[in-house]
């Protein structure tokens, strides 16, 4: 076992987060990311090896920045990047370039032997088994276990679990997968999320596919869709959905959904497929409690083979309320942290890795910030207009945008909404979103624009 290898382990979950976040699919992760081999960390300089050259040239291409910054994110400084072709490597002399340079480490009883492909081929730590229970998720984890392990009756369908982003909705869907694959293993089962179904719509349009795509979609014998409020917006493929949804739901087909927001305020989606989203089982999931935290804490320490004292513990449940992907984060960087240095991690390195991972989380008023300013280009007024009072025209208007926008990408409340915009009530940001709606409604112009925006937003 060496550290650079669980180095690259990191990275590559760097990685399938994106795929998890739709910023990567998972065949381009399967082809280029996958199977990168590790070389050595060698000063500053992380060396790894690749097949063919074609691989390398794609990789250098194509994902280098985001290889850089994946090793930053790791091992919290930046590294260059080098990348061998193994191809090339004929003679044993060769070959000698690709043994390991750095001085083993001390083998050590307790030292965890990390298997690759813990983490990456199948994804097991996403199973009920690993899920931390607590009061305010116990009733989305109880509903999907459920859904999961009945035998034919469906007595919830669709299930609708909804909360935050970052609190286990992603993880319950891939649980119920994977229990009901290991029950039924012939049982065909979809699991798709808003921006995968829209990219297969698209391609199927533009391909004379749509048979396939059907055939994909609706015919399902379980259909898992995740965060389905990115459908807003999407008429194509809200469209598409509600087929899908009517066909499978008619047919007694189990249907499981996610999203960040209850069925009533995802905008724009069809009414009807709201009374029937409402019609099935609604479960919440809200910001875990402190013992939920610990405890969370505490499993995902075990799962990677650290010990965290009890005050470390403790400490980052204060720090860190609102995200366990933040709280899973933290873990993953002491660790890191203890295969660097060799030594635990104690109170200072804790606080180092809390400051960094809220960093990386921008606070809220910065995200406000890029919105307002998206949408002060776009609509060529000043950003201090849209925070003001100021009722003419184009200001007012740019103003709602801007708060639909806010409200549409983040999770950012009514109430704190309307302090940023120039300290207005919650009745007048519930108004400027209805207006903003109704004018996406009815005039396609508008609405483009401000999908624009949106993506502009995203994208940068
Ligand atoms: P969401 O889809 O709601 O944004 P995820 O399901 O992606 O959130 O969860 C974020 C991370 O936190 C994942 O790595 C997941 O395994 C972990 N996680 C969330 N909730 C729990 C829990 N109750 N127990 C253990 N891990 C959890
Ligand atoms: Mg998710």
């Amino acid at each position: 076992m060496n550290s650079f290898m669980e180095v690259l382990e990191y990275v590559k979950e760097y990685f399938l987060e994106k795929v998890r976040n739709n910023e990567l699919s998972q065949t381009a992760y399967n082809c280029w990311i996958k199977d990168l081999e590790p070389i050595r960390l060698e000063n500053d300089t992380a060396v790894i090896a690749v097949r063919t050259n074609f691989h390398k040239k794609i990789l250098l291409s194509q994902y280098e920045s985001r290889l850089l910054e994946a090793f930053e994110a790791v091992l919290g400084f930046p590294v260059k990047v080098e990348i061998i072709a193994t191809e090339n490597l004929s003679g044993e002399e060769d070959k000698d370039i690709l043994k390991p340079t750095y001085a083993p480490k001390e083998v050590s009883v307790e030292e965890p032997s990390f298997q690759s492909g813990d983490f990456i081929d199948d994804r097991y730590e996403y199973t009920f088994q690993n899920f931390v229970v607590g009061s305010k998720n116990e009733f989305a984890y109880t509903a999907c276990k459920s859904v999961a392990t009945s035998s034919t009756v469906k007595t919830y369908n669709p299930l609708f679990i909804y909360g935050p982003s970052g609190l286990g909705k992603t993880h319950l869907l891939m649980a119920i997968k994977y229990e009901v694959k290991q029950r039924n293993p012939e049982m065909n089962i979809v699991y798709t999320n808003s921006e995968t179904f829209t990219n297969d719509l698209i391609y199927a349009l533009g391909n004379k596919g749509i048979d396939d795509f059907h055939l994909k979609y609706r015919h399902a014998d379980f259909f898992l869709i995740d965060d389905i409020q990115f459908l807003s917006g999407k008429e194509r493929s809200q469209e598409e959905f509600f087929h899908t949804f009517n066909e499978l739901y008619l047919s007694g087909k189990q249907i499981v959904i996610t999203s960040d927001r209850p069925p009533k305020d995802i905008n724009i989606i069809e009414e009807r497929l709201k009374n029937r989203f409402e019609s099935g089982l609604l479960a919440d999931i809200s910001y875990p409690d402190t013992e939920t935290r610990i405890a969370i804490i505490k499993r995902k320490a075990e799962f990677l083979q650290i010990d965290i004292p009890d005050d470390i513990v403790n400490f980052m449940a204060n720090k860190l309320k609102r995200n366990i992907r933040q709280l899973e984060g933290a873990v993953k960087k002491m660790k890191v942290y203890k295969l660097l240095s060799g030594s635990n991690p104690n109170m200072s390195v804790a606080q180092n890795v809390i400051k960094e991972i809220l960093n990386e989380n921008q606070p809220v008023d910065i995200t406000i910030d890029k919105i307002i300013e998206e949408v002060a280009k776009t609509y060529n007024v000043s950003s201090e207009d849209i925070r003001s009072k100021k009722r003419t025209g184009p200001v007012s208007a740019a103003r709602q945008t801007a708060i639909y926008v806010t409200r549409e990408i983040t999770q950012i409340s009514m109430k704190q909404i309307g302090q940023e915009f120039g300290n207005r009530d919650h009745t007048t940001i519930v108004y400027a979103l209805k207006q903003v709606e109704q004018l996406m409604k009815t005039n396609a112009h508008e609405k483009g624009i401000i999908e624009d925006i949106i993506k502009n937003i995203k994208n940068r």
